[in-house]
């Protein structure tokens, strides 16, 4: 079932059984508004947030928050694993090749699995993750070069 995100963090925390600690408030908290962060990315402002934090102290957070079932994790090809709140509503992925970035799609069909493979081979298919890539509008119209680290290669 989908976590209610309209409640606030320390309640969904406090809901899913977890103990309720300032970390993993801070961690729901800038999820809310990165939308999708690594660790290396979630470090930084925690930090600002509470002091001195570990890079171990935040993915043992992200740990506990992923069972519970209060964060999803994806891991585009190329990138490092992103946590986000959004979890259990079959949502896709639209990936920029060029700046990295990563925006969330609505599921073309509401439900799981939204896309059926041609065969499936007598497996009892639950989810389809689905990953666009392409190049997102501020790439698009961005002088070439100037985005991005330019790591994935050339975008044509
Ligand atoms: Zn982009
Ligand atoms: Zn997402």
């Amino acid at each position: 079932m989908p976590v209610d995100l309209r409640a606030n963090p320390i309640e969904r925390i406090r809901v899913s059984g977890q103990r309720v600690t300032a970390l993993r408030v801070a961690i729901l908290e800038l999820l809310q508004e990165l939308g999708h962060a690594s660790a290396d990315q979630l470090i930084l402002p925690a930090r600002e947030r509470l002091g001195s934090i570990s890079l171990q102290a935040v993915y043992d957070s992200l740990g506990v928050l992923g069972k519970a079932g209060l964060i999803g994790r994806i891991e585009p090809a190329g990138s490092p694993a992103l946590f986000e709140l959004r979890v259990a509503d079959n949502h896709h992925h639209l990936v920029c090749r060029s700046c990295g970035g990563v925006t969330d799609v609505d599921c073309a069909v509401g439900h799981a699995p939204c896309l059926a493979p041609i065969s499936d081979l007598g497996y009892l298919v639950e989810e389809a993750e689905v990953t666009y890539w392409g190049v997102c509008p501020v790439c698009q119209t961005a002088p070439l070069g100037a985005t991005g680290a330019g790591s994935l290669g050339p975008v044509n």
